[in-house]
């Protein structure tokens, strides 16, 4: 099969157009036109065979995935997902019958249009998914607009990718938290309703929550208290052995992709599932934790861990 019929046959699928494209996948380029009072919201992630999924994944649930954590970036910044650019290496062409399976599959549930892309072949397989979203301008969540006195809220849950991984990497593929990991559900919607409801400052948490809360604290030139009984309350009660594993999953797991926000007190929070866990302080940039299994001490967490690709 040539290139163009690889391409042709597994990666111009998907099923949805947005009414912003003037041309579509299948030139050298694509054109969008945004309504007045709009802004873009671009975003690009790459995930390899090996270092972002396991061996033995299957390879459509591995582009699901590549894809749906994209469209978190989109979600965390409040943005409307519009489109997806898919650029791919296989290492056989054999590849190419599920990966353009779990792109299309994806960009379908989450009504984005596969606007382009780039098919190579080469070492490793692996795809870099840039993902494009549209905003009424100056209402896009940031990183740098927490406040000193700001709740601080987290939808959606944390930990449980990073049991599930644990699990299949035990080879207990049926493991309880495994579909935690095998499958993500970048907030969208959520990210959306918090936009609209003027929430101004939120991240997603794809690296742990530490790390990721103290992204919001630099940015914000301000520190994080957290309590985190609530979210270690959300867990069977772990069996002594456990609890290290368990609080080490909720505070540094990755991949979970779930929405940490602030918000003035005075707020009234749109989203009934965000669960309050704690205050921005002023503070030496830190986040400072409490756990039921710490006696309830603060402490803070001097660099914070979390998923880093050159430690
Ligand atoms: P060019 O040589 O102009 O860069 P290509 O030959 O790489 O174009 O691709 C031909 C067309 O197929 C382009 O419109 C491109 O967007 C599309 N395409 C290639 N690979 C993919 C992919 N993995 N997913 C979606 N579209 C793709
Ligand atoms: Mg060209």
């Amino acid at each position: 099969m040539s290139e163009f019929d690889l391409i042709a046959g597994h990666f111009l699928r998907g099923a949805i157009r947005q009414p912003e494209t003037r041309v579509a996948n299948g030139d050298d380029a694509s054109i969008h036109a945004l309504a007045d009072g709009h802004e873009l919201v671009v975003s690009t992630d790459t995930a390899w065979l090996g270092i972002h999924w396991p061996k033995d994944f299957p390879l459509d649930d591995a582009m699901d995935r590549a894809v749906c954590a994209a469209l978190s970036d989109l979600a965390a910044m409040g943005a409307k997902a519009r489109w997806i650019w898919t650029a791919i290496t296989l290492q056989h062409q054999d590849q190419a019958l599920l990966m353009g399976q779990g792109i299309v599959r994806a960009a379908d549930r989450h009504g984005v249009e596969i606007a382009g892309g780039d098919t190579t072949s080469g070492q490793q397989c692996g795809i870099t998914v840039t993902v494009a979203g549209i905003i009424p301008e100056k209402t896009a969540m940031c990183r740098h607009q927490a406040h000193v006195g700001d709740h601080v809220f987290v939808l959606g849950s944390l930990g449980r990718s990073a049991l599930g991984l644990a699990e299949w990497q035990k080879g207990k593929h049926d493991g309880d938290y495994v579909p935690y990991f095998t499958h993500i559900t970048p907030q969208l919607f959520a990210g959306e309703l918090l936009a609209k409801a003027g929430i101004r400052c939120c991240i997603d948490v794809s690296d742990g929550l530490l790390q990721d809360a103290n992204h919001i604290c630099e940015a914000s030139h301000c520190a994080m208290r957290l309590d985190l009984n609530c979210l270690l309350d959300a867990f069977p009660s772990p069996k002594h052995r456990e609890k290290d594993v368990l609080i080490q999953a909720v505070l540094t797991g990755g991949d979970d992709y779930a929405l940490l926000f602030t918000a003035a007190p005075s707020m009234v929070i749109p989203e009934v599932a965000a669960l309050r866990i704690g205050q921005c302080v002023a503070a030496k940039h830190g986040v400072y934790t409490s756990t039921p299994f710490l006696d309830n001490r603060p402490y803070l967490m001097d660099y914070p861990r979390g998923f880093d690709h050159f430690t």
